[in-house]
């Protein structure tokens, strides 16, 4: 199919490997894209929980809980992508104290989120797989458990582990890096948009999304795909169409 101009929402590292003629890409472009792609965000790990009794009950107040292990936030990153036994970092939060009807009367739900390294889920054997998943998901309840004191394991009756490896499937983002390439050093918020004209020199394509130019999140993914789209209305008006 053709048309006058692509905003791809897909990293350009893949764009570049797999969906374009390699002549059409700069070199500059193959270097860049290929560096990111080998520094991807971290991996998002997320343990799903359907409880037989309500928050209150619980004693959950608070709809999002974060259980930071140092205020130090450098160290907290090395810890996360330290793997299991240095990660203890965890959010936990409570659908239903914002949305009470979020599930039937007399039960609540929640999730806790947290992140990995690529290396601990990559190297990790099939065999090996859902015990590593699970006794991650054990850890964090323990987590809610010790530091809140809110105790859910006797009240669940549903739960669900989403590793990277489900968010590679389920959102196609490669290795489970919902976040996009990594935003650090010479590769962060700053430096990638003072360099928006030299980074995008393929005319009519304009990557978006989480690998773009302002990071990750949904905030930046919505920012970013407004202000591309305002490149690629300049770019069209430049070229009179
Ligand atoms: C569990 C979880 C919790 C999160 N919590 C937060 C948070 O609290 N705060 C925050 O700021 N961010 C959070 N994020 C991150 C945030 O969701 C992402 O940074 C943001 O959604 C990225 O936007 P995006 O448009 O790049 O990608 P997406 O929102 O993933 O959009 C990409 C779209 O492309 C589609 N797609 C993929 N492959 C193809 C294909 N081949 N063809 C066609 N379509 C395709 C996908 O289905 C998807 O709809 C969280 C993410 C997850 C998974």
């Amino acid at each position: 199919m053709e048309c006058d101009y692509v905003r791809a929402n897909i990293n350009p590292d893949i764009i570049h490997a797999k969906m374009m003629p390699k002549e059409l890409i700069p070199e500059r472009e193959k270097k860049l894209s290929a560096a990111r792609g080998k520094n991807y965000s971290a991996r998002m790990y997320t343990v799903y929980v359907g409880l037989n009794k309500t928050a209150e009950e619980l004693g959950i107040k608070d709809y999002c809980i974060f259980f930071a292990d140092t205020s130090d936030s450098v160290q907290e990153y090395k810890n996360i992508l330290g793997g299991y036994d240095s990660n203890n970092f965890t959010i936990f939060l409570c659908n239903n104290i914002v949305n009470p009807d979020a599930s039937p009367a007399g039960t609540s739900m929640g999730f806790f989120t947290s992140m990995g390294n690529r290396e601990e889920w990559s190297d990790l054997s099939p065999e090996d797989y859902v015990a590593y998943k699970n006794k991650y998901a054990a850890k964090f309840i323990r987590t809610l458990k010790e530091r809140a004191g809110i105790d859910i394991e006797p009240y669940i009756e549903e739960i669900c582990v989403a590793s990277p490896w489900t968010f590679a499937r389920y959102l196609g983002v490669p290795e489970g890096a919902v976040y996009g390439y990594e935003t650090a050093e010479w590769d962060a918020m700053m430096a990638r948009m003072m360099m928006l004209n030299d980074d995008y020199p393929i005319k009519g394509l304009r990557p978006i999304g989480a690998a773009g130019p302002r990071g990750d999140g949904y905030s930046s993914a919505y920012v970013c795909g407004r202000l591309m789209a305002r490149l690629a209305l300049r770019d069209l008006k430049e070229e009179g169409r």
